[in-house]
């Protein structure tokens, strides 16, 4: 008999996945299922960056249709410096401090993978993203999970992490502007984290995936090597899925601690060819206009956001709307004792499907995490539901 690796087989059960489960037996049943449990989104990449790919794939001149290579584009990564210095005003050297990604997901898993042994610490701030526990299961990494919680607006604590397990800790990963809890970081916290990071020889993953879904049009995300100048001390992932909305066409970068990067690569070089050359020269037509295309990504966004919380609240929950990202982070009524119990009559009574808090680590639990990933005229169908069903807070 075949078995798994360790590795896999240490791997926890997704428990997203027995919601899904769940949703497409409603949809057998032929009930109307709203589904606003994945971060999947539902618009269409920008025009300008299709015809960018359709021109590509078209133009014979260009070796794009070869194996690229493993560094990435040299014209990309000098895309991706020009933005950086823009929207951050922070230099990087495209050659040694830039790596296109097969998507961030790939990149935080290889990162972990290049750099931790078994057994290795790393602190990762939960609830988060559930691939970021997953991959570091099968790096056989020693998770410690730390904690988020609303009294403080979302952010890690880090002097309440125990004396030990900073000691031995090699990696934090954070994500700012946050999925689920839709928290933005402040500068103090990027501040402390840097301190922190440098007294402990920790080094910083921060993912910000989400840097340019403003919801609040006071509110511009920065980067950590914003903090981290000299970028001693931290690596950054970013992805074009959800700001560009071409989470099918898998794209994204690493840039920061040349070191950092250089294992990357390396790691890379032995397990992937890297990105699709056409999909990468269509990654720099979305740069070129990053700030028109995302602001009417996060004008959507920012829509849908305000009619389903508008209507909530005429229902008693009474919900921070949070500044980034395209989730909502909902406290469970009272009168359920766990995430999952009420995602599962949520769905039973409504054909509303959500994330169950529990699903993005152990402090997820006593949320529920909703995507906007549906038209305005859906979420108005959802908070009528809801009444209709008799769900308040
Ligand atoms: C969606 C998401 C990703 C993955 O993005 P890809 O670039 O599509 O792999 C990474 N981090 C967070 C926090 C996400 O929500």
């Amino acid at each position: 008999m075949l078995e798994a690796a360790d590795k896999i087989r240490s791997l926890p059960p997704y428990i997203l996945a027995e919601v899904f489960a769940a949703r497409d037996r409603k949809l057998e049943q032929g009930v109307d299922v709203i589904d606003l449990g994945v971060g999947n989104p539902d618009l269409r990449p920008p025009e300008k960056v299709i015809r960018a790919l359709h021109d590509s794939l078209d133009d014979v001149t260009r070796e794009n249709h070869r194996y690229p290579s493993f560094a990435g584009l040299p014209e990309f990564k000098a895309a991706i410096a020009r933005w950086y210095s823009k929207r951050f005003n922070v230099s990087l050297e495209p050659g040694s401090e830039v790596l296109p990604l097969i998507g961030s997901k790939e990149g935080l898993a290889k990162f972990m993978m290049a750099h931790l042994n078994a057994g290795d610490t790393i602190l990762i701030a939960s609830p988060c993203y559930p691939a970021y526990l997953g991959a570091a299961t099968v790096a056989q990494a020693s998770i410690y999970e730390v904690p988020l919680l609303e009294e403080n607006d979302f952010l890690p604590r880090l002097e309440d992490i125990p004396a030990e397990v900073v000691k031995r800790a090699k990696l934090i990963l954070v994500n700012y502007p946050n999925n689920p809890t839709g928290a933005v970081a402040t500068d103090d916290f990027y501040e402390r984290l840097r301190k922190f990071a440098l007294e402990n020889d920790i080094f910083v993953m921060s993912d910000i995936a989400y840097c340019d879904l403003s919801l609040d049009s006071k509110f511009r995300a920065r980067s950590f090597l914003e903090f981290d100048r000299n970028k001693e001390t931290s690596i950054e992932f970013h992805s074009f899925s959800k700001s560009f909305s071409m989470q099918g066409w898998r794209l994204g970068f690493a840039c920061g601690n040349k070191t950092a990067v250089g294992n990357l690569l390396k790691i890379k070089t032995n397990m992937d060819f890297g990105v699709f050359m056409a999909v990468q020269r269509a990654g720099m037509a979305a740069l070129e206009d990053s700030e028109a295309l995302t602001a009417a990504v996060s004008d959507v966004y920012r829509k849908r956001r305000d009619v389903l919380l508008g209507g909530l609240r005429k229902n008693g929950w009474d919900v921070r709307p949070p500044s980034a990202t395209m989730y909502v982070w909902l406290k469970i009524p009272r009168s359920y004792a766990s995430s999952a119990e009420f995602t599962g009559d949520l769905l039973e009574k409504t054909g509303v499907v959500v994330a169950p808090g529990i699903g993005f680590g152990k402090y997820g639990e006593g949320y529920v995490r909703i995507s906007l990933t549906v038209s305005e005229e859906r979420l108005v169908e959802t908070v009528k539901r809801i009444r209709e069903a008799g769900f308040t807070y």
